[in-house]
C-alpha cells in the first residue's frame, strides 16, 4: 500500500500525509517526556498521570472508575495502578461510609510532594507553542479539537470534561453556547477539561 503518510515518496507531494507524521512524532515526544520524568521518580507513565490528575481535580472525578474512562483504560489495570500507589505511600482510599467497594483516592503529602514536582513534564512541548501568536495559537486550538472530535465520534477516545460532551452545550446558529455559563463560546473558549463539565447522556464511553 504506497498511499500511507509513513511512504516518504507519498508524503513528499502530500500535506497530509506530512501532518500525520508530525501528529506522529509529537505524540511521540509526548511519551518520551512521560517516561523520563517517570524514570527519575521511580514510577511508571501512567503512575505519573494518575498523580496529576489527582491533583487538580475533586472527589466524584477521583474514583476508579472515572480514571479509567479518561484515561482509555480498564477498570483493574486502574485498580492495580492505584494499589501500587498505596504502596508507596503516595495516595490513599476514603472509603464512603456506608459502600465498602467504592472509594475516592485522595493524595497523602508525599503524593502531593511528588506530583507538584512531575506536573510540569510537558514544558519542552509548551515552548514552543507560547512562542506562536495568539491567532496561531486559536486557529492550532480549533484544528485540533476539530481531530479530537472528529476521533470521539468515531469511537476511538472518550472526551470526558469537554464541551462537546457536555449536556450544558448547545450549537446555536453554527455557534457554541454554554446553558451554564449562559453564554456564547469563542473557538478559543471550548474547554478540554472543564471542572463544570456534565456527562452527556448517550455520549459513547468506550470502556461501559
Ligand atoms: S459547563 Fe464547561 S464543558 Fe460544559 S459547555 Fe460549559 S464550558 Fe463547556
Amino acid at each position: 500500500m504506497s498511499n500511507t503518510p509513513f511512504n516518504p515518496e507519498y508524503q513528499t507531494n502530500n500535506i497530509e500525509g506530512k501532518i500525520i507524521t508530525a501528529l506522529e512524532r509529537i505524540s511521540e515526544s509526548f511519551r518520551v517526556l512521560l517516561w523520563n520524568e517517570s524514570k527519575q521518580h521511580g514510577l511508571s507513565p501512567i503512575q505519573v498521570q494518575i498523580l496529576i490528575f489527582l491533583s487538580f481535580h475533586e472527589d466524584e472525578k477521583r474514583k476508579v472508575s472515572y480514571l479509567a474512562d479518561g484515561f482509555n483504560m480498564t477498570k483493574a489495570t486502574v485498580s492495580d495502578t492505584i494499589k501500587t500507589l498505596e504502596k508507596k505511600g503516595l495516595i490513599l482510599k476514603e472509603y464512603a461510609p456506608n459502600d465498602t467497594r467504592s472509594y475516592f483516592i485522595n493524595l497523602t503529602s508525599k503524593g502531593q510532594k511528588t506530583s507538584n514536582q512531575i506536573a510540569n513534564f510537558t514544558q519542552e512541548l509548551q515552548h514552543p507553542i507560547s512562542k506562536l501568536d495568539d491567532q496561531a495559537q486559536k486557529d492550532m486550538l480549533q484544528y485540533l479539537l476539530g481531530i479530537i472530535k472528529h476521533l470521539n465520534k468515531a469511537n476511538i477516545i472518550t472526551v470526558q470534561r469537554m464541551c462537546f460532551s457536555c449536556s450544558y452545550y448547545q450549537k446555536k446558529e453554527n455557534q457554541h453556547f454554554c446553558k451554564l455559563l449562559n453564554q456564547q463560546l469563542q473557538s478559543s473558549d471550548i474547554r478540554v477539561d472543564c471542572p463544570e463539565h456534565q456527562q452527556q447522556i448517550g455520549v459513547v464511553n468506550l470502556k461501559n
